[in-house]
């Protein structure tokens, strides 16, 4: 798609350093690593969001993540990754070409996930009920 950065990465025309690819994705260093070897994985045609790509596509992607995750494990070492990936503008995606984070993790990195909180009396038999109808 005209004007995507991330379409602009796959035609060649923004270097990048290419960690993965095959017919379907490519994966590449993000610019702003959290860690080191952060990496974002993306399908090679244009999709914005969870809801835009088709469950076979989905599926293709989700195995090239499947596949980073092993490269960062076994030949960067890490101990883990946490998988992100923010769908829509609310949830933080600012490049509009559906991508997955890959953020390798190591004891005492540092980085902290999302606070947590409880739900009120009630609260969860509601969005229960919501969800459900
Ligand atoms: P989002 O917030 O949309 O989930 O994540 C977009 C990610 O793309 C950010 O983590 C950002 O650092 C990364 N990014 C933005 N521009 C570029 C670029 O030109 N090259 C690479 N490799 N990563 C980029
Ligand atoms: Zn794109």
């Amino acid at each position: 798609m005209e004007n995507c950065l991330f379409c602009k990465i796959i035609a060649g025309e923004i270097p990048s350093y290419k960690v993965y690819k095959d017919e379907n994705v490519l994966a590449f260093l993000d610019i702003a690593p959290c860690n080191p070897g952060h990496t974002l994985v993306i399908p090679k045609k244009h999709f914005q969001n969870m809801e835009d790509i088709s469950e076979e596509e989905l599926t293709k992607l989700i195995l090239g993540v499947k596949r980073v995750g092993n490269l960062i494990k076994n030949k960067l070492g890490y101990q883990g990754y946490n998988i992100m990936e923010n769908n829509d503008p609310v949830a933080g995606q600012i490049v509009p070409h559906i991508h997955w984070h890959i953020i390798p993790r190591q004891d005492g990195d540092g980085i902290e996930l999302w606070p947590q909180s409880k739900y009120e009396e009630g609260e969860a038999e509601e969005i229960i009920k919501q969800i459900n109808t």
